[in-house]
């Protein structure tokens, strides 16, 4: 299950320009700021691997990896950025629908939801979203390593906190994983659910 080899492809503009072998793919997919080019760049062990742009209303890319010349890590747009125009919402929302809706050779979305803040609307209308369309999703639970003092909850309470909100659109509950980019807590399970899910 281990990644011994990271090439980037691609950036496409549109669904339409993704790569067109059939080689399986997942998608990893998350809040602004979720965690995910730390998650990324830990799963392949890598810096700066993660190219997606970061800034609001900046053009918006679809980043293809191969791995081990065999699968695909699909690095796509943050949502949710405060500070996006209705424009830019519209435009995430429109064009990263087109990819999901369209790609026969997507295994599974990795939906990245921060385990060190209560649940957040918009990760539920995300993931809602794909679970009425049927995608298959694994819930992929970052900065597990956070503990939080106070009133705030820790990362089991709100991943329990979640699970609860998530409509039940699929005949199981969708898999999920709790991860840390600091501790490198999950990485060898994430590893190892994308190659069963993949069959090999
Ligand atoms: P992205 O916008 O989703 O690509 O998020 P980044 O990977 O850039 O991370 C956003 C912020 O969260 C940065 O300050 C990271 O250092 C921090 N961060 C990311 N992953 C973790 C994690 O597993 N644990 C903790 N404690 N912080 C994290």
């Amino acid at each position: 299950a281990q990644i011994k080899e990271v090439e980037f492809v691609k950036s496409s503009g549109r669904a339409k320009d993704c790569p067109r072998d059939a080689r399986p793919e997942f998608a990893i997919l998350g809040r602004s700021n979720v965690g995910k080019s730390s998650l990324i760049n830990a799963l392949v062990r890598k810096k700066e691997v993660a190219l997606t742009s970061k800034r609001p209303g900046k053009t918006q890319l679809i980043n293809h990896f191969l791995v081990n010349r065999s699968w695909y890590i699909v690095d796509l747009p943050g949502y949710g950025f405060a500070k996006a125009s209705d424009a830019a919402r519209m435009d995430w929302s429109a064009f990263t629908k087109g990819y999901f809706l369209n790609r026969d050779s997507l295994v599974a979305v990795l939906l990245l939801i921060d385990a060190s803040v209560p649940p957040q609307k918009i990760d539920l209308d995300c993931a809602n979203w794909i679970g009425r369309n049927n995608i298959p999703m694994t819930f992929v639970f970052t900065k597990c390593d956070k503990v939080k003092g106070g009133k705030g909850k820790r990362p089991d309470e709100n991943i329990r906190d979640f699970q609860e909100l998530i409509i039940q659109n699929y005949r199981e509950h969708p898999p999920w994983i709790m991860t840390s980019s600091v501790t490198g807590l999950g990485r060898d399970n994430l590893l190892l659910h994308m190659s069963q899910l993949r069959n090999y």
